[in-house]
């Protein structure tokens, strides 16, 4: 219920305007060396890639729409892989505001790691025309991290299944800081995920939910990656995941409870954020 539409049919051709002039020097150099321009008619129609109409919310509704967050461009590739044509996303302003909060807790993590900047995201939509949050205009479906000094982190490529511990431990990476900042977070190993984040305004404030899935999902995902502790991930916090998650915290220094302090937990999230940008075990 939380994936995106898949359904290319709705959407128009696209061009090739726009980027230029909005996004800048960067993106478009780097675009102009990999896209074949089409014709000098659809370039003049074109301004940018166009969401299929159940992504775009009525006009009663209290949406502020955008294409970047905190100045990152967000694109849409479930049409068109690959492409950097601006998008107009829509969501409330309170979520807005969150998404701005996290995209600067992301860089500041990343930095610490020695990435630069971040480039691009890539989204699979906020708003979208069905039941939930998304319908709400609160969530965000989280395709790709571009960073400009060439890291990228890609659930649309299934990166938390990557036999590379770099890329792996970077999908955990930003997992974290997701839920440094919302509590309903959906990841790879959560139905119907493996392509995407999914990130809402439910059940907040962030805290550690042992029961639930998706939090668990995460917490034995990154004691495996990080300490070897060899859990199965099946969203089921038994005894095995109680002794792994306190040998994380005890390695970590986390003290505290992170399932009844936001701030201990967000300290423990950060900590695995900067592993896992970095590379590092625990
Ligand atoms: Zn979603």
């Amino acid at each position: 219920m939380h994936s995106a539409p898949k359904d290319n049919n709705q959407t128009p051709p696209l061009g090739r305007r726009a980027f230029l002039g909005a996004i800048g020097g960067v993106a478009a150099a780097g675009a102009a060396t990999l896209m074949i321009p089409p014709t000098v008619s659809a370039v003049a129609r074109s301004a940018g890639t166009e969401l299929p109409e159940g992504m775009r919310a009525p006009k009663s509704a209290a949406m502020v729409s955008f294409s970047d967050i905190d100045g990152t461009p967000v694109y849409y590739w479930r049409s068109n892989p690959g492409n950097q044509d601006p998008v107009t996303w829509q969501c409330t302003q309170e979520f807005l505001d969150t998404l701005v909060v996290w995209i600067r807790e992301l860089r500041s993590i990343a930095q610490e790691a020695g990435y630069g900047n971040v480039q691009y995201l890539v989204s699979a939509g906020f708003y979208v025309n069905k039941e939930g949050q998304h319908g709400a205009g609160t969530a965000m479906d989280l395709d790709v991290v571009q960073w400009d000094s060439g890291q990228v982190s890609s659930p649309l490529d299934g990166d938390h299944t990557s036999s590379d511990d770099a890329v792996a431990r970077r999908y955990l990476g930003v997992e974290a800081t997701l839920r440094r900042q919302f509590c309903y977070v959906l990841d790879g190993w959560y139905p119907n995920h493996h392509d995407h984040f999914h990130a809402d305004f439910a059940s907040m404030p962030p805290l550690l939910s042992t029961s639930g899935e998706s939090a668990t999902n995460f917490v034995q995902a990154t004691c495996n990656r990080f300490q070897g502790s060899g859990l199965d991930i099946d969203g089921i916090w038994g005894p095995n995941t109680q002794r792994e998650y306190e040998r994380m915290l005890g390695t970590l220094g986390v003290t505290g409870d992170p399932t009844a302090d936001i701030e201990v937990y967000r300290d423990l999230l950060h900590k695995i954020a900067v592993h896992g940008f970095a590379n590092t075990p625990f």
